[in-house]
């Protein structure tokens, strides 16, 4: 079987949100990214469509031989558990963020050893960041810009067609025109086949299934530039791991028999984006208990073949879903930038949970009661909130995103976001 590569091109055609099987009372959130076993969904089921399940490569392609990897919106990146940030950045001549994979968090020593031969330190330790405590990333989707949305989804009285004013539900999605990327790793001719299918709907269990352009192309498998000493591996999906009895295992190093593990970063547990798909049977399948995204392994003495092997493959079970995928780092983690030109429509309301992460729960609840009065806001009525005790409190950057919050969010979602951010 030749192993080969494919590049993952998703270009989002209508709004989607991707279950995540979270669904509260008003705010259905997305996934922050598409799992594998979603992508391999899709395409099984316009494959059947197409040929029915008995086509002879139908069992192959998607029982096991091909592997459809998590894909990522442009402007996204998993956090590297392996990474300390700044939790309130004001000291713009230190770095916001430190990768411990690569140097010691301490005093900047190139390296991994631990305890650090130049200063001493633990490596489990905090390091001081603007005078506090630093805080290690936990393998959640970091977003450089605004990509995800909430809209608003109004239920409509069946008699009289009319939204029913206390119906009102929002969802967050991935606005049409987000491109998503990733990668399929399975033998050519399975592959070859899999290419027939530029079109797909794209949702999981508990989604509003979105149209999705699909561009699969050959691409040569990523290789490290270099294989010789350590090798940084992250898992960029969550990774379910088991032991021999079968039994469910948080012992990461046991993933990777071949070469020495040095360190690791990571080991927390998730249920998110675990939930699959069962090929055979068409049934959903419970979510597993998982090891979250951001794992950081370094690893020493591992030969080419090894190191392409544990690539192709990934590690732990359910791996043809993309449970397990990892990458090589090749430098220190960095916030995802800007989004290029195109990726979001500009025309959409535009509430961002990400910037919201700053606030502190009592800023969020007086947001959500300004976010309550839904006038035409303008410049004339911020100095009456600049003087209330909160509002006098908040800084330019706060403040620039209670504007933009009160100014951009849609009349139909404001409700369902001040209760969203009264519950945060
Ligand atoms: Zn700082
Ligand atoms: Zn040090």
């Amino acid at each position: 079987m030749a192993v080969e590569w494919l590049k993952v091109t998703a270009t989002c055609q209508q709004e989607i949100t991707i279950g995540t099987g979270a669904t509260r009372a008003f705010m259905t959130p997305t996934n922050d990214f598409i799992p594998g076993s979603v992508v391999r969904g899709a395409l099984a089921k316009v494959w059947r469509l197409a040929y029915g399940d008995r086509q002879p490569l139908f069992r192959p392609t998607f029982d096991g031989a091909v592997r459809f990897g998590p894909l990522l919106a442009q402007g996204s990146d998993v956090g590297s558990q392996s990474v300390w940030r700044c939790k309130y950045h004001r000291n713009h001549s230190e770095p916001e963020h430190v990768d411990g994979a690569f140097a010691c968090p301490h005093c900047g020593r190139q390296g991994i050893t631990d305890p650090c031969p130049a200063c001493g330190v633990p490596q489990a330790k905090a390091p001081s960041m603007c005078s506090r405590p630093g805080e290690p990333l936990k393998g959640a989707v970091a977003f450089g810009t605004q990509v995800k949305k909430v809209v608003a989804s109004t239920a409509i009285h069946p008699d009289r067609m009319t939204a029913l004013e206390s119906s009102l539900f929002a969802r967050e999605v991935f606005p049409k025109g987000t491109v998503f990327s990733g990668y399929i790793v399975g033998d050519t001719e399975l592959n070859q086949k899999l290419r027939e299918f530029p079109h797909v709907t794209l949702g999981g269990r508990r989604s509003v299934l979105g149209s999705v352009e699909l561009s699969l192309d050959p691409t040569q498998a990523p290789e490290p530039i270099q294989t010789r000493g350590t090798v940084i591996l992250r898992t960029i999906s969550p990774t379910i791991l088991v032991d021999d009895t079968g039994a469910p295992t948080t012992d990461v190093a046991s993933a990777f028999p071949a070469g020495k593990v040095e360190r690791i970063w990571g080991g927390r547990l998730t249920i998110d984006g675990t939930s699959g798909w069962h090929a055979a049977s068409g049934l959903p399948k419970p979510g597993d208990l998982a090891l979250a995204p951001g794992i950081v392994v370094a690893l020493s003495g591992l030969g080419p073949d090894h190191l392409r092997g544990i690539l192709d493959e990934g590690i732990g079970v359910r791996r043809p879903e993309g449970f397990g995928w990892l990458e090589v780092v090749e430098a220190p983690w960095r916030p995802p930038q800007r989004a290029e030109q195109g990726v979001t429509d500009p025309r959409l309301p535009d509430t961002n949970r990400p910037d919201l992460e700053s606030f502190t729960p009592r800023e969020l609840k007086w947001l959500a009661g300004w976010l309550r009065d839904s006038r035409e806001w303008n410049a004339s009525h911020y100095p009456a909130l600049w003087d209330t005790t909160v509002g006098k409190n908040l800084n330019h950057h706060k403040r620039t995103i209670v504007r933009s919050t009160l100014e951009t969010t849609a009349p139909g979602t404001r409700t369902a976001l001040a209760s969203e951010l009264e519950r945060s």
